[in-house]
């Protein structure tokens, strides 16, 4: 495979910008090696700048659900920009967004556009803080939130300790405020709550695990969840910026029956633009500013041709029987990888929910963050780059979870497991 465009685009960026990327799980540190620039994407391929093309099980991390470059999504972009690109005043597809958003999820009874997933979620403690008037918050092992200073905090030394910074810049009195659990522990949950629930304003937790590989909720946790914050009067937050209208059209919420307080999005409800957005009750949601004092803006929020390329996008996954169809496909993808990695001697089991997926080798199931960890990491590498090899594009990192859209027919699928058998024989 000729990759000599990207090579040299690569050692340029290097020198540009941080580690050459402008995201750091992009520069394949993880998997090593040295990452590919996509020239462009059509259905569910990437095409890189030599000319070389991927299956891709990446999908932007989440929102090509429908596959890259959709026609009906780019005629949206298209007939929208013509009339301007940012006018900085409300815009009629702003209330056409939330009211699509209130259809789907009945209790984002109002909700507020921004511009990425992380704003999203950091303006969700913000509000969870400012409504309760309480400082601490609670999040998971293993759960990423995006890049703001309360979630870049790991678990202390004991379970209940205060949280550990993981990066330089977040102070160590921020991080105190930062509680971190077990997912999928409900004793753990249960002696936090005891231990110290009156002081917690809120609960943050992706309900299906998307940056730790993939973990599924064990049945009845998410419940246990909400019976806690309920009793203690904290929110409960579910982060659906990888889970929302992509587990279910409604989210984690509709697929396991649990309601949130407040529920954070990101990738699918922008089609691919830089969209995020968060929503709730009325009655917490009705205390951002203007209307009430908890702060939160953005210039850019509600941009016309996001909205249209979100709108876009959830017409079309909003057609009868759509999730059933990428669910059914991903696990089509599943069966034939694990029966390919039986085949070779290979011990490997999948995590399916929806159309998201992870790969774990290990001998066990696996649906804990202390389990994930404990899977073979090198051996993922080595089938990253055997798949990438033979033209498959799999998320760059063992911690991450992958993405079926509509795009991915059986042809791409039974590719894909084809190329997976060499790939698991290869590491024999
Ligand atoms: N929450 C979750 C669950 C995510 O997966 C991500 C990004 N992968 C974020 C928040 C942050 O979103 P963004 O990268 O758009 O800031």
């Amino acid at each position: 495979m000729d990759t000599r465009g990207s090579q040299a685009l690569f050692a340029k960026a290097q020198d540009l910008m941080p580690g050459g990327v402008n995201s750091p799980v992009r520069a394949f540190k993880s998997v090593g090696g040295e990452p590919f620039f996509v020239a462009k994407a059509d259905g569910a391929y990437l095409e890189d700048v030599d000319g070389n093309r991927y299956i891709d099980y990446v999908g932007s991390w989440g929102p090509m659900i429908v596959g890259h470059n959709h026609p009906a999504v780019l005629q949206a972009v298209i007939d929208t920009a013509r009339n301007g690109l940012s006018f900085g005043t409300p815009n009629p597809l702003e209330v056409v967004m939330a009211e699509r958003i209130r259809a789907l999820i009945p209790n984002c009874e109002m909700v507020r556009m921004v511009n990425s997933g992380t704003e999203a979620t950091l303006s969700a403690i913000r509000v969870a803080r400012g409504v309760t008037g309480r400082s601490r918050i609670v999040k998971f092992e293993g759960c990423y939130h995006g890049h703001g200073d309360s979630f870049l905090v790991k678990a202390g030394s004991g379970a209940l300790t205060f949280g550990v910074p993981t990066s330089p810049g977040v102070p160590k009195s921020l991080a105190d405020l930062t509680l971190t659990l077990a997912y999928n522990d409900f004793d753990a949950a249960t002696a936090l709550f005891e231990s110290c629930g009156d002081d917690i304003a809120g609960l943050i937790i992706e309900p299906v695990v998307g940056n730790a590989n993939c973990l599924p909720p064990r049945p009845g946790y998410l419940q246990h969840l909400r019976a806690l914050c309920s009793k203690h009067g904290a929110l409960l937050i579910f982060d659906e910026v990888m889970t929302g209208f992509r587990v279910a059209l409604g989210g984690a919420q509709a697929r396991y029956g649990v309601e949130a307080d407040l529920v954070t999005f990101g990738k699918i409800i922008g089609g691919g633009m830089p969209v995020g957005a968060y929503g709730g009750r009325r009655e917490w949601m009705s205390q951002v500013a203007p209307s009430g004092p908890i702060y939160q803006a953005g210039t850019l929020s509600g941009n016309p041709v996001a909205m249209a390329a979100g709108l876009a996008m959830l017409d079309l996954i909003s057609v009868p029987g759509f999730h059933e169809q990428i669910e059914a496909k991903t696990h089509l993808l599943c069966d034939g990888l694990e029966a390919a990695a039986q085949d070779a001697g290979i011990a490997f089991t999948t995590q399916r929910v929806g159309g998201m997926f992870g790969m774990f080798f290990s001998e066990h199931a696996v649906d804990t963050f202390e389990q994930a960890v404990a899977c073979d990491t090198a051996r993922f590498n080595q089938f990253f780059h055997a798949m990438l090899e033979r033209g498959v594009y799999l998320a760059p990192s063992a911690f991450e979870a992958g993405f079926m859209s509509s795009a991915h027919g059986e042809k791409e699928i039974a590719a894909t497991v084809a190329a997976a058998r060499e790939a698991f024989k290869s590491l024999r």
